[in-house]
């Protein structure tokens, strides 16, 4: 496997690494099951004629699903000039761990495909988004309890309906053909939420850390999101919302890194203003109260309290890992830190909360959009009515006994029933919080210098225990 240029490991090597350091600390070895664990079960890798223009373009694509301990298998696709064999396995095996550490009964999986959508037309995407699809579900590589896609880096809303609609034509009358890809959009039976899910996970779970006096201290850091310096890398969906609640909570977007450059501005940057400047002339370049910084990557070495990596992988690396001064890093990307650079911080005592953890929330989310799917029904449809009338009575008679009228303001939002939103919401932060303190709780008692390789730990205990529970076909 080719070596990447920024490490002296491939992509998936890194992964093979942190696998390596968490089997240490997990007691009853079974060093077959580890093996198993650690490979990916089928690879799928495809070349197939797509007609441009006048031209036949042949396009490389590949889906991998790393582990079949669950079925089905999950994982997002890629479109980008970058994708490759290495990088999908990777990705998948990703897949694996993130689903076992928030409770997602799934296995993981991944797709991509080698393209640049920035410079191919919405037509021309759209053929090739339904070829991919008939060649996978001409191999059996997708379906409701086979194989579920998702959005990734270069992909949304758009490309999963394309993916849903092709399935629907070659299975039509399969009742649960919705549930063959996640990330759709709500007239397509997405869900709500889902879109901002994976940015909303990442807010969850570096809120919750900034929450712990023990955790803050230990970097030198006030409690509390208020007032903390922020730095983004990359403003696309996931980066985008993560900043978005952020600024929200009260914390400073110092800079925003994008491919041509980035800006920054000590005293903050309003992200939905930075973002509207990027659809109205392409670039986030010369936004108004910013400094431009030419070389993007130099933006990350900015004094800041978090950064949030949220682009691509290995873009903090033995080169770079030195001049980061950020006191947490939260991995909103698949695996930004390279081995090595991961060493140098953890020395430097940066707090990394790690990407297995930290972007679950998309596949969370993802799972919730799944079951919906299945059940055919919206979220807070039954009951929603049923809870408004049971709080109105519950009302009533609080103002009886009390004799104290309640203000229009208090009874509006006591009255309300569950919108589909706040139940994704709310499942999605539970979710982000529990996987939180597994991860700390598991770190503090085993002694385990770091989160990543807690949360590894986690995530291996429990497939271990699945496949110990599901025993192995002889
Ligand atoms: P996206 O395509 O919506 O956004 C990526 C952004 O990064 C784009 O705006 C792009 O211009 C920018 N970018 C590219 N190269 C850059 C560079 N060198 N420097 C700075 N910015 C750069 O993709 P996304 O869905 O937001 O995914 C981002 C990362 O999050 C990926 O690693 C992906 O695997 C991971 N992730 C995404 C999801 C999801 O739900 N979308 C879930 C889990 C993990």
């Amino acid at each position: 496997m080719s070596k990447n240029k920024t490490s002296a490991y491939s992509f998936f090597n890194c992964i093979e690494k942190n696998f390596d350091k968490a089997t240490r600390f997990i007691s009853s070895i079974k060093k077959g099951l580890l093996e198993q664990i650690k490979a990916c079960n089928a690879v799928y890798r495809m070349h197939f004629p797509v007609k441009i223009g006048k031209e036949i373009k042949v396009i490389e694509a590949y889906r991998v699903q790393h582990s079949h301990h669950k079925l089905p298998c999950k994982g997002g696709i890629r479109y980008s000039m970058k994708v490759n064999q290495d990088e999908v396995m990777t990705l998948a095996a990703l897949m694996t761990y993130k689903c076992a550490i928030v409770d997602v009964p799934f296995g993981g999986a991944k797709g991509g495909i080698k393209i640049d959508p920035q410079t191919i037309s919405s037509e021309n995407i759209e053929k090739i988004t339904r070829r991919y699809t008939s060649e996978l579900i001409k191999k059996n590589f997708i379906g409701p309890g086979i194989d579920v896609p998702a959005p990734d880096y270069g992909t949304g809303e758009r490309e999963m309906s394309w993916i849903f609609d092709t399935f629907l034509s070659l299975r039509s009358g399969d009742v649960d053909a919705l549930a063959c890809v996640t990330g759709k959009p709500v007239s397509q039976g997405g869900v709500r939420g889902r879109k901002e899910a994976t940015g909303l996970g990442v807010f969850y779970g570096i809120r919750e850390l900034c929450h712990l006096k023990e955790d803050m201290s230990s970097v030198g850091l006030d409690v509390g999101l208020v007032g903390k310096k922020i730095i983004i890398q990359g403003l696309g969906n996931v980066g985008y919302h993560a900043a978005t609640f952020f600024h929200k909570a009260g914390a400073i977007i110092i800079a925003v890194a994008e491919r041509e450059g980035a800006i920054y501005n000590e005293k903050g940057l309003n992200v939905s203003k930075v973002f509207l400047h990027l659809k109205n002339t392409g670039s986030i370049l010369n936004f108004p109260e910013s400094k431009n910084i030419k070389n993007t990557e130099k933006a990350l070495e900015l004094e800041c309290d978090i950064l949030i990596p949220a682009a691509l992988e290995n873009v903090i690396h033995v080169n770079n890992a030195n001049y980061i001064k950020a006191k947490i890093i939260g991995e909103a990307a698949n695996g930004p830190i390279t081995p090595e650079a991961d060493d140098i911080l953890e020395k430097k005592g940066v707090i990394i909360v790690p990407d297995i953890y930290l972007n679950a929330g998309g596949v969370t989310v993802s799972y919730f959009e799944w079951l919906k799917n299945l059940s055919h029904v919206r979220y807070g449809r039954m009951e929603k009515k049923f809870r408004e009338n049971m709080n109105a009575g519950l009302l009533q008679v609080i103002e009886t006994v009390s004799n104290k009228k309640i203000t229009i303001e208090e009874k509006k939002s006591i009255l309300r029933g569950p919108r589909e939103i706040d139940l994704i919401h709310s499942g999605l932060e539970d979710t982000m919080i529990n996987g939180f303190h597994k991860i700390r709780d598991l770190k503090k008692s085993s002694k385990i210098d770091n989160m990543r390789t807690a949360a590894f730990v986690l995530a291996i205990n429990k497939i271990i225990d699945s496949y110990e529970k599901l025993g192995i076909f002889p």
